[in-house]
């Protein structure tokens, strides 16, 4: 190992002992790498019994991260419906659909990306601080910090980062970034400016919650009384209305406690205790880092 090497493992196993202690420290939230700020947290309310399917949002997005993507005439084809999609390191989004309750009308359209969650699992899972939450509610990824060791995966409550699994050298972690670079310049979110029949509404989440009350209200009989992620995991940006059970739309059923509350108590419990993990933890963070170093380094070289 040479001596910067050596000096930056020592410095990168020490940001990781940091990281991890301040983990098992009787703290919250993921300090330092973003907070939740209701005045200025955006979102999108999503209206399952409007959206008709179409995919363009699918195409809209691809085409706004320079991401292949076939022709938008080709998102016309439903047989993609025959099976289930998850978002993955092709698409930051998918739509899937299932079979309405009400048997005479037609089945329903669910668009699918990151939650943006207020108090963000993967935020607080990620040993480098590779992931954090932009005031506006968006929750990004940084790939130069990214150490590939997938705790953000584990985290997640919606398993939504996705792996390049396909990459041998320097795969990166993918998933819905809010458009934040469009909403820095101005501009909505590639998905929410295509939509055709405005099955999603971009602004203020506290104004969401009230246009998603007075939708219920406006319309009874049409939607279940719940806004998903109003407080699920202690609220998501992006929200649901709908005409039935979420639970029928592979929304998974989850607490109103953040989600890394949960998996700080567990770390507390394990860490608090017991010292040898956590030196372990920094070591598997140094050596991960140095190794992705590495193979920058011998790709430089190639080049
Ligand atoms: S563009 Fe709008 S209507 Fe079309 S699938 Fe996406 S959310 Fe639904
Ligand atoms: S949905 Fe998953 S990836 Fe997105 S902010 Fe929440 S925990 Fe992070
Ligand atoms: S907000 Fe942007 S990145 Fe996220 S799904 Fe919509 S278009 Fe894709």
């Amino acid at each position: 190992m040479s001596k910067q090497s050596r000096r930056d493992f020592l410095k990168t196993t020490a940001i990781a002992t940091t990281a991890i202690t301040g983990l098992a420290s009787k703290k919250t939230k993921a300090e330092g790498r973003g907070v939740y700020l209701p005045d200025k947290a955006m979102g999108v309310l999503v209206d399952t019994t409007v959206c008709i399917g179409c995919r363009r949002c699918e195409w809209a997005c691809k085409t706004a991260h320079d991401m292949p993507t076939p022709p938008l005439e080709n998102y016309d084809d439903r047989t993609v419906y025959e099976n289930m999609r998850r978002p993955d390191y092709t698409s930051y989004t998918v739509v899937n659909e299932y079979e309405n309750d009400d048997t005479g009308k037609f089945p329903i359209d669910v668009k699918v990306q990151c939650m943006h969650c207020n108090q963000p699992a993967c935020v607080s899972a990620c040993i480098v601080g590779a992931f954090s939450k932009l005031e506006n509610g968006a929750v990004v990824w940084d790939e130069s910090k990214c150490i590939g060791c997938r705790y953000c995966m584990v985290a997640c409550p919606f398993q939504i980062p996705a792996f390049e699994y396909q990459k041998a050298i320097q795969p990166r972690i993918t998933k819905c970034d809010f458009c934040s670079a469009r909403q820095a310049e101005g501009k909505l979110p590639a998905c929410v400016e295509i939509c055709p029949v405005e099955a999603l509404t971009f602004g203020k989440r506290e104004d969401l919650i009230q246009v998603a009350k007075e939708k219920m209200r406006l319309y009874p009989g049409r939607y279940v009384d719940h806004i998903y992620g109003e407080f699920e995991v202690g609220g998501t940006s992006w929200m649901y209305l709908a005409s039935q059970d979420f639970s029928k739309l592979a929304f998974p059923k989850l607490q109103r406690d953040p989600a890394p509350g949960v998996s700080e108590s567990i770390q507390h419990g394990l860490f608090a205790y017991f010292v040898p993990p956590i030196a372990l933890y920094a070591l598997l963070g140094g050596v991960m880092w140095l190794n992705k170093n590495k193979k920058s380094e011998s790709e430089e070289e190639q080049l």
